[in-house]
């Protein structure tokens, strides 16, 4: 069974999203928990989210995907922006709390300047600050691109930060297919390679989610542009090997291609047409 959702608006609420959701055949799908841009979102309602939850359970959905604001930017080399990352963090788990089987994905980061280490260094720290025991969210890191001084475009970057993470059973990893072959992986012709890699610096048992998007660059661009599927470099061809690969079998794909409601369903429904597992 394909576990496939993609991007949804989050502004009416949660049964709202997981009704759209079904309404285009998908059983995940990925929000933001306010504002892109991080202002401080509105309190949801608890009776919204315990609908959610029902009609989520009833549906057997796979865990959907919280993410967090892009502006939150723990490595950052100012304090007043760690600080913040550090508030909306702390904010967006208490909320998860509420959801039975949820992720928070986020962006490791830019360091804009000071090095990857120190960037890898300040992530860790904040990720150190803000797990908890009793936490029932996973936290994802997400492989990126490598545009400006991103950290977490390589395995190895990754790796580093998840090293540094005290509470190891908290954190796990989202691969954001646009994002490693813009960073340089060879999606397109030999994606089995690239999750050996990834099996041998991280692990694939840390693997918890896809991000599945075509790009609108070549290999290697550092753009991190998202095409729609079978528009971009990566095509239809590479991207049916991605959802058919044994080893992410039961991982929640999402899409965060340039779509409206409409363009998803053609997409999940394309991809579903092009799954071959079980
Ligand atoms: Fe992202
Ligand atoms: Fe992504
Ligand atoms: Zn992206």
């Amino acid at each position: 069974m394909l576990h496939i959702g993609c991007h949804l608006s989050s502004s009416g609420g949660y049964t709202a999203m997981v009704e759209s959701a079904l309404k285009i055949g998908a059983d995940t799908f990925q929000f933001f928990t306010r504002n892109p841009r991080g202002s401080k979102g509105k309190e949801p309602s608890v009776e919204d989210i315990k609908n959610a939850c029902a009609l989520m359970n009833e549906h057997n959905f796979a865990p959907i995907v919280a993410h967090a604001p892009y502006t939150l930017n723990p490595a950052s080399s100012r304090e007043e922006v760690r600080e913040f990352a550090l508030d909306i963090f702390r904010d967006d788990l208490r909320i998860l709390q509420m959801l039975d089987k949820s992720y928070y994905n986020f962006h490791p980061g830019s360091h804009l300047g000071d090095g990857a280490d120190v960037g890898i260094q300040r992530t860790v720290e904040i990720l150190n600050k803000v797990l908890f025991k009793d936490m029932k969210t996973t936290v994802l890191i997400e492989t990126m691109a490598g545009k400006g001084s991103e950290i977490g475009s390589t395995f190895q970057e990754i790796k580093e930060i998840l090293d540094g993470v005290e509470l190891k059973d908290k954190v796990g990893v989202c691969l954001d297919s646009c994002h490693i072959s813009d960073g340089g992986y060879d999606v397109i012709s030999d994606f089995s390679s690239v999750l050996d890699e990834f099996d041998r610096i991280i692990g694939l048992d840390k693997l918890r989610a896809i991000h599945l998007n075509d790009s609108k660059n070549q290999k290697g661009a550092k753009k991190d542009r998202h095409e729609k599927i079978g528009d971009g470099y990566i095509g239809v061809e590479s991207i049916k090997r991605i959802i058919n690969e044994p080893r992410l079998k039961g991982l929640p794909f999402i899409l965060e291609t340039p779509n409206e409601l409409d363009g998803y369903e053609k997409e999940i429904a394309l991809l579903k047409s092009l799954y071959t597992l079980d």
